[in-house]
């Protein structure tokens, strides 16, 4: 805020939550690029929460969705004009707006859709034939992982399992993936927990294996985008960093029995379970 408490886009006004996001012609700008319909709404209302309160009634469930989304950047605007100097734009606005919630949307869907697929298979008889588990060269471990949702909890665990060259089990765990954020695919959180895992086991050159996650393989830089999704690539991108290699293959859960068999393990326990340099028993007649 300035000195004055004027607005400092159109220096017209007193700041206020509901000028910056709505009275200012700034942001009336991004509102007339959206596809919105509140054109023709009232333009001076007394605060902010009366403006949602109209929107909420007013708008689809949909709409209330863009409308927040746009909201934010609209105050993601304000704050690179005055501190950095950056120019309006009210179509990028939109546009940011609308990329946040489409990829959100995609998310929940893909998430939904794959899952239930997944656990449709669960306990029947295998569908494709299992590739045999292929052993990392001698100077890198293999990280096999799996992600298993409960249908009935929906909660995820994870299934972790370390290998060496000759196939020796060097690491074990399965852990609950606990309060993965909406907005991105629960996976993505557990590959999180999965880099986690090995860093904290001390295996610096792996190869990951597990789910095939688009986003993932195509991850060669460090992401820029704004999405939910891209905070949680960047979070793998650092720790994909903190390895002296790293590299990420894709196979199925059919294939990739091990890692599978310990997720939904972890699955029936409250907490998570490390093995160092055993077999799990569950694991025994499997690998
Ligand atoms: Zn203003």
């Amino acid at each position: 805020m300035r000195d004055n408490g004027l607005c400092p886009s159109c220096t017209l006004e007193m700041e206020s939550t509901a000028h910056s996001l709505w009275t200012c012609p700034v942001a009336n700008d991004v509102w007339a690029e959206s596809s919105l319909k509140l054109q023709k709404w009232d333009r001076y209302i007394p605060n902010f929460c009366d403006l949602m309160m109209a929107v909420r009634e007013r708008l689809s469930r949909e709409d209330v969705q863009l409308f927040s989304c746009v909201t934010y950047f609209i105050w993601r605007q304000r704050n690179n004009m005055v501190y950095e100097g950056a120019t309006s734009n009210p179509f990028a606005v939109v546009q940011r707006a609308t990329k946040l919630l489409q990829g959100y949307r995609d998310t929940l869907h893909s998430a939904g859709v794959r899952d239930r697929v997944v656990d449709s298979l669960v306990g029947q008889t295998q569908r494709e034939p299992s590739r045999a588990w292929v052993p990392p060269p001698r100077s890198f471990y293999k990280v096999n992982w799996e992600a298993y949702m409960d249908s009935s909890t929906r909660v995820w665990t994870a299934g972790v399992l370390i290998r060496d060259y000759e196939g020796q089990v060097l690491a074990a765990t399965c852990m609950p993936a606990l309060s993965p954020p909406r907005g991105a695919h629960p996976k993505l959180y557990v590959c999180v927990q999965v880099l986690c895992f090995a860093l904290e086991m001390g295996f610096l050159d792996i190869i990951c294996e597990g789910p095939t996650i688009q986003s993932l393989m195509a991850l060669k830089f460090c992401p820029m985008g704004s999405t939910i999704e891209d905070s949680w690539l960047e979070e793998i991108w650092f720790l994909i960093q903190k390895f002296r290699r790293c590299m990420f293959s894709c196979i199925s859960s059919y294939s990739n029995q091990g890692a599978w068999i310990l997720a939904k393990f972890g699955s029936t326990l409250n907490d998570s379970r490390v093995w160092i340099e055993e077999v799990p028993v569950m694991l025994q007649n499997s690998l």
